[in-house]
């Protein structure tokens, strides 16, 4: 992975959040605040305004900027737990490198550890999770088979879309939508649903 790919990746995820705006901002309104899109929209162009900044640093530092930056620009929930992932990704890189897909699969599963412990959720609690959980296994598991990128690439988004859509029946049990009870069966998680338009949009550079 070279740091022009983060900066790809990093216009792609802009355009999918800005395409999505009705979508996301009407999911969080539904069994949330509606700041959603906001959130991601200002983390997103935070990102790509450092474009200039990025370019001379390596991958790992890249991640670990973002993630510095984005503690301090998403609000929300989602942003501390958005950029423990850019900063356990980029601590994971640095420990391990980056020149294969099992040593960017194990930096991804690092990254979501870190949501994990962060925001103290696991699967099935009706988060952003429940795309990003499945996604690391399976991830892992294909570079692992000796997979190649674009292989793994096509499978990852089938298993974010997926689990995008399996929060729909879920209750929520963290986060805002945790106080509606039943009442957010029938909704999709918007964190979910951004994490399934960012990776869809990586996925789709490899
Ligand atoms: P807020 O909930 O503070 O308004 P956002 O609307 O930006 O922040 O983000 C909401 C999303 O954050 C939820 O849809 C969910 O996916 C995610 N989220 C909330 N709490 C947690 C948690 N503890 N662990 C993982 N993800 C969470
Ligand atoms: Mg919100």
């Amino acid at each position: 992975m070279k740091t022009d790919f983060i900066l790809d990746a990093a216009q792609a995820i802009q355009r999918t959040i800005l395409a999505n705006e009705h979508t996301l901002e009407s999911l969080d309104r539904e069994i949330g605040d509606g700041d959603h899109y906001i959130n991601m929209k200002r983390g997103a162009s935070t990102v790509v305004d450092m474009q200039t900044e990025l370019a001379t640093l390596s991958p790992e530092a890249a991640l670990h900027k973002i993630g510095l930056k984005l503690l301090s620009t998403i609000g929300g929930a989602s942003g501390p737990l958005l950029a423990s992932f850019f900063m356990s990704m980029s601590k994971s890189l640095k420990e391990h490198g980056y020149d294969s897909p099992t040593k960017i699969a194990a930096a991804f599963a690092a990254g979501v550890q870190a949501i994990i412990q962060r925001g103290r959720a696991n699967l099935g609690e009706k988060t952003m999770l429940d795309v990003l959980i499945p996604v690391a296994a399976q991830f892992e598991s294909l570079a692992a088979l000796g997979h190649d990128a674009k292989f793994i690439a096509n499978a990852l988004t089938k298993t974010a879309e997926a689990g995008m859509r399996s929060t729909k029946d879920l209750i929520a049990t963290k986060g805002r939508a945790a106080g509606l009870g039943e009442r957010a069966i029938g909704h999709i998680d918007p964190g979910a649903k951004s994490c399934q338009l960012m990776i869809e949009a990586v996925c789709q550079l490899v």
